[in-house]
């Protein structure tokens, strides 16, 4: 599901730019991904506690346009109330997919935003929830799959689920009392990327021009964690300090980079060959 029906489209077409400019973008393609990029866009509610929020979230999610929910291990099934509280918008609620953990429901994304109550608490880039909306529309045009994450009601998102995300995003609420319903805040993030949409054309950035490279998924990039995880422990890269730290500012470093598939198998190469060292070093066979 995109934003709007055709007719609210044409209007607000024929309202905000003229003719010349809009066959300009038709013939680069460049109009079409973007008026089709929040079909690209999925929210993820993780670890919900209360059915009744992941219907509040579908219908807060549906009046702003967008259709794509994805459900991570929620503590209780979908139930009566949950379709009750989405009031009309049972399509979205009874289409999500509900997957185990929060590395399936993104593997395929490559722009992973995590919604956070706590203003600043991970050490990731913090958006407002508009610079947010575009950065998601602008990406989600290239084209690729973007997702923002919502955590638990009690406890939000674990630090190990914030790490998965690219960027963090904070609605700037009372710091004393900084904490909106799930579904309130599903509702802000969705009526940011419909204003971002609306905006159009103007309000986001086009695909970065000369990136020619298939860019790496989220499950690829994960993989080489993964292995570059175990070479520094086959390397001694710790030498008895605790591995969390590094790999924080590692993962760091590399999700800012998007990095591609060729960029990922090069790297890949290169830590099997320092593992394969490692065992050389240590006498061990190949
Ligand atoms: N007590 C939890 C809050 C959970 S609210 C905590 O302190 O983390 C449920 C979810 O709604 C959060 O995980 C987050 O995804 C979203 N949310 C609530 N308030 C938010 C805010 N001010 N900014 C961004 N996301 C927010």
């Amino acid at each position: 599901m995109g934003f709007g029906g055709g007719k609210e489209r044409s209007r607000r077409r024929g309202r905000s730019h003229s003719l010349p400019f809009v066959a300009v973008l038709l013939a680069s393609g460049l109009f079409m991904s973007i008026e089709t990029a929040p079909s690209r866009i999925r929210f993820v509610l993780v670890g919900t506690q209360h059915p009744g929020n992941m219907g509040a979230a579908a219908r807060a999610m549906k009046t702003m346009g967008l259709g794509r929910l994805v459900l991570v291990a929620p503590e209780k099934p979908l139930n009566e109330e949950a379709f009750r509280r989405s009031a009309g918008a049972e399509d979205v609620l009874g289409d999500a997919p509900v997957v185990a953990t929060l590395a399936d429901a993104v593997a395929d994304c490559r722009l992973v935003l995590g919604c956070t109550a706590r203003a600043r608490r991970v050490q990731l880039e913090e958006l407002l929830p508009g610079v947010a909306a575009q950065r998601a529309l602008a990406k989600a045009a290239e084209p690729a799959e973007v997702a923002f994450v919502f955590g638990r009601e009690r406890t939000g998102l674990t630090n190990e689920e914030l790490q998965l995300c690219h960027l963090a995003v904070h609605i700037p609420s009372n710091p004393d009392f900084s904490s909106l319903n799930l579904a309130a805040a599903v509702q802000v993030l969705a009526y940011e990327l419909r204003m971002a949409s609306l905006g159009g054309v103007s309000a986001v950035a086009p695909a970065e021009p000369g990136f020619r490279e298939e860019p790496a998924s989220h499950a690829q990039v994960e993989g080489l964690f993964g292995q570059l995880g175990d070479t520094l422990d086959d390397i001694d890269f710790h030498k008895g300090r605790a591995p969390e730290s590094a790999m924080r500012k590692l993962r760091r470093l590399f999700l800012r980079t998007e990095l591609s598939e060729q960029e990922v198998r090069l790297l890949r190469g290169i830590l099997s060959d320092a593992q394969r060292m490692a065992r050389l070093a240590a006498g061990k066979p190949q």
